[in-house]
Order: C-alpha cells, then structure tokens, then sequence
C-alpha cells in the first residue's frame, strides 16, 4: 500500500471514528448547578444598590440586568434597608476572595436577607476586564437566589469562576430550585457566609487543558451538554491520527 493510501485510510477512519462518538464534546459538560434548599418565597427580591460608590454601580446593575434577561428570576431594585438583597463593593473580605455573600435563612426556609460583596481591590490587583467583575457580581447574586457552587468550570457559580456568565446549567437549577418546597424542617434561623476565591489569569492555561482532556463529571450527578469546542475535536482528531499514524507504520 502506498504512503498516500495510508495516510488516506488514517483520515478516513478517523473521520468515521468522530462522526460515530459525536459525545467528544460532551467531555467538556458542566453538572446542572447545585443549589441548597433556600430560597426566596418567590423568583422575585428587592436590591438595594445605593451603598454602592456611584463607579462601581453599573457592575452591579450589568449583574442584575443579566439575572433579569434570563427571565428565571427577577431583581427589582429598592433602596434602604427594607430591600431584601444588599449589594456591596469592599475589600474587607480579604485578598484571596474576589466576593462573598451573606445569607440569613429565616425559620420556614425562606432566605430572608442576603448581602453581597464583590472584592475591589483584588479584582483591580489580578487585572480581572470590565465583563469579569460583572461575571463574579453574577456569581455573588446566584448565591443570593439560593445557587450553590458548582464543580464544573463552565458556570456563573464555579467557586473562582472569572470567564463566564450565567449559563443554561445555572437558569435550569433556579428553575428548579423555586419550583421546590423550602426547608421547612430546619428550626430557627440560620446563617451562611460564602466565600469565593480569586482565579489568577495564569491558571486559565491549564484550566483550558483540563477542558479539553475530558470528563471530570462524576457519574451521579446530571448533566447539560456543554458546548462544542473546535479545539477540543481538533485535539481529538490529533490523537486519533497519531494514533493511526503509529499503527499503519
Ligand atoms: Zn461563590
């Protein structure tokens, strides 16, 4: 067999392999985001927005904007202390944390207060664009709804998430949590801070690696088809070649 023939063989077959296991870009999938058994009484709360220094403002009312585009829950700005989210910039919270959000749950299970905190100094010390404040501010309000984190990198509510915005696997969990019953077997209120990490731009090289070498979902936990990335069916497709390469030599 001549050398072109092979190599014709080896993209042929590799071509029929990707179009068979059309599930290459499932790999790259994020888990449906996990959320606790709090919430409000309805999709719909009051945020107050005037502690706000007036430059930081529009974040949080690009994050809000976003949140209410999405149709799955609606924030409704309200100024004072009767408001029932408070949002917040400060650099209290410490240098590793870009936000942090403050829940009271009151005794049927109802999030009565939240308060979320985004990190201005550590956002402006670890370069974090414009899009990405408004992406943790995002993340502090899914902590607000009741969203808790999730492990997949390809969500609004991955712990140090910094590239992306509310995602189907974030809409599809609030739906679902504001169409459960609350925890009403708690008793008496209860308190939950939520801290989340800075994400060094650095690490972005290996987070794309780890995107593309495969599952890191574990079995028991459901699954929205993440999209598909070209980069990943090209490494595949390198991998397959290479492979056919060793095998036809
Ligand atoms: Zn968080």
């Amino acid at each position: 067999m001549s050398k072109w023939m092979k190599n014709l063989m080896v993209v042929i077959f590799a071509l029929v392999f990707l179009a068979t296991c059309g599930d290459v870009s499932a790999s790259a999938s994020t888990p449906i985001t996990p959320y606790g058994s709090a919430r409000f009484q309805s999709n719909t709360a009051t945020i107050d927005v005037s502690k706000v220094p007036a430059k930081y403002r529009s974040i949080w009312l690009s994050a809000i904007q976003a949140w209410n585009r999405t149709g799955v829950f609606t924030f409704q700005l309200a100024n004072g202390t009767d408001a029932q989210v408070t949002a917040k910039v400060t650099s209290a919270i410490g240098g590793s944390y870009t936000g942090m959000t403050y829940l009271t749950v009151d005794n049927q299970g109802y999030i009565a207060k939240a308060e979320c905190d985004i990190n201005n100094q550590t956002l402006k010390s670890f370069h974090y664009a414009n899009f990405e404040w408004v992406n943790v501010a995002e993340h502090e309000l899914g902590h607000a709804i009741g969203l808790n984190h999730n492990p997949g990198r390809a969500s609004v509510m991955y712990a140090a998430n910094r590239f992306y915005s509310i995602q189907k696997v974030d809409t599809v969990a609030v739906q679902r949590l504001y169409a459960s019953s609350p925890d009403r077997i708690s008793i008496g209120s209860r308190r939950k801070r939520i801290y989340d990490p800075v994400l060094d731009v650095r690490i972005k090289r290996s987070f794309d690696k780890s995107l593309a070498l495969g599952p890191t979902a574990s079995h028991d936990s459901e699954h929205l088809k993440g999209p598909t990335t070209l980069i990943e069916i090209a490494i595949q497709t390198n991998r397959i070649l290479a492979m056919m390469a060793d095998l036809s030599e």
